[in-house]
């Protein structure tokens, strides 16, 4: 019966599998309704962009102790998941431990390395639940980080651990097999460093048959977790370690600072003036700015999907430092939550229109209008999120579509229009100020 075996694990794996992609099949329709958006296809500036952000996490190194630690648990999670290639082989050819009999010396090395690393991201996991649990860091309890967020991210920090602990069990177990020569290998010399070290003392006590057991029980208990988390990774903000790859790789090279001009204005106004060229009334823009996600660049709809909730972006931002309501962390979430919302009409009613609402229903007027352009959160952001694009068209949108602009600003606008400034004297007014006192 041991093709049951390798037969039942296929099935797991190809059912976390399916899962994972149909997922993200869905979260791709979304993010396609967005607009035309400014992303860089160039080769080489793209492995460059992957490479400073995504691999090295340059910018997380702003911050060194916490971004030691989640290097470790990056670096760490994917170095000892290698282990998945041999767990996929030994499925394939009905073996346990295949490359322990063909890479000689060299295999007692390789597995002591993984299981340095299974080490390592213990600890660095344990440190992080701490910081969220006991020391409450202020990032991580701020309002927008509601009950699901914070499950969210608990989750992943103790699941990643136990994957951890079931490579750890299976590998004690095989030493003490290897160790009373039951599990045949080619290697003489070389020892599992870690399982060395424990497993004959805990585990030496145990009959052939128990120590099978766990091998097999450590073997399964990690297969099954990962390919749980696999189904589960799109649904939860740790989606991060796929998209974020994708999002640093794809942002635009622009200018510090620079902003996305309107073209949608252009085009109406060399309409209405009559351009050669400009086209019709019928090809005019049905809105300016962003009322609901179609309106957002696509970009920023994967941003939204990219973001890890770490808020580091907040923490920059000198509205929220100084009491506004804004939060650019929010603010990203809110896309996201929104998009998820248009998901789940489509589930129930086919693909065709949107929920009732709009973004507004999540962000606030109080909260665009306190965003002061400073452009921090976007150089705060790990991976490349730009908050302030989601904040800009949202503007865009009350100021020239809903006429909803602060009246400050209508008054402003207003002064433009009629006075050629912003102040509320007429042109010839504006040299008054060299006069002499009698000669006004
Ligand atoms: S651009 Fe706006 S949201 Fe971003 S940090 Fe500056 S004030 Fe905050
Ligand atoms: S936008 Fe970037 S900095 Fe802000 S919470 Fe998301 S990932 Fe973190």
């Amino acid at each position: 019966m041991w093709w049951l075996d390798n037969v039942l694990f296929f099935v797991a794996f190809l059912l976390g599998l399916g899962l994972f992609s149909y997922r993200v099949w869905r979260i791709v329709q979304v993010i396609r309704l967005g607009k035309p958006s400014e992303v860089s296809f160039s080769f080489g500036r793209m492995v460059g962009k992957v490479v400073r952000y995504a691999l090295i996490q340059e910018k997380m190194f702003q911050r060194p102790i916490p971004a030691l630690l989640h290097y470790l648990v990056f670096a760490g999670f994917f170095i000892v998941n290698l282990e998945m290639v041999e767990v996929f082989v030994d499925a394939l050819t009905d073996e346990h431990r295949f490359f322990a009999r063909r890479l000689g010396e060299v295999y007692p090395y390789l597995v002591s390395f993984l299981e340095l690393f299974a080490v390592f991201v213990i600890i660095a996991c344990v440190i992080f639940i701490l910081r969220r649990t006991v020391v409450g860091v202020r990032r991580f309890r701020a309002p927008e980080i509601d009950r699901h967020s914070w499950l969210d991210a608990l989750f992943i920090l103790v699941a990643v651990p136990i994957l951890m602990v079931f490579i750890l069990l299976m590998n004690g177990a095989d030493w003490v097999l290897i160790e009373r020569g039951v599990l045949d290998v080619a290697f003489r010399e070389g020892r599992f460093w870690l399982s060395s070290l424990w497993a004959p003392a805990v585990l030496g006590s145990l009959s052939e048959g128990t120590l099978h057991v766990l091998s097999r029980v450590g073997w399964w208990g990690h297969n099954l977790l990962m390919f749980g988390l696999l189904a589960y990774l799109p649904h939860s903000k740790h989606l991060h370690m796929v998209f974020s790859f994708v999002n640093v790789a794809l942002t635009p090279e622009v200018p510090r600072g620079a902003m996305r001009p309107l073209p949608e204005v252009q085009k109406v106004l060399q309409t209405y003036l009559g351009v050669e060229g400009s086209g019709g009334e019928e090809e005019l823009p049905e809105r300016f700015g962003a009322k609901d996600v179609p309106d957002l660049p696509w970009k920023s709809i994967l941003d939204a999907f990219t973001c890890t909730e770490c808020g580091r972006c907040t923490s920059e931002c000198p509205a929220n430092l100084t009491g506004k309501k804004l939060s650019p962390r929010k603010i990203v979430m809110n896309v996201r939550d929104r998009a998820e919302e248009i998901l789940r009409y489509w589930a129930k009613n086919g693909r065709d229109g949107l929920p009732e609402g709009s973004l507004f229903s999540y962000i606030s007027r109080e909260e665009l209008y306190a965003c002061t352009t400073c452009q921090a959160c976007v150089e705060a952001c790990p991976v490349n999120i730009n908050p302030l694009t989601i904040i800009l068209e949202m503007r865009r949108y009350l100021a020239l579509d809903a006429g909803q602009a602060p009246r400050e600003w209508t008054l402003m606008f207003s002064n433009l229009e009629n006075n050629g400034a912003p102040w509320q004297f007429p042109p010839e007014a504006r040299v008054q100020w060299l006069r002499s006192p009698q000669q006004k």
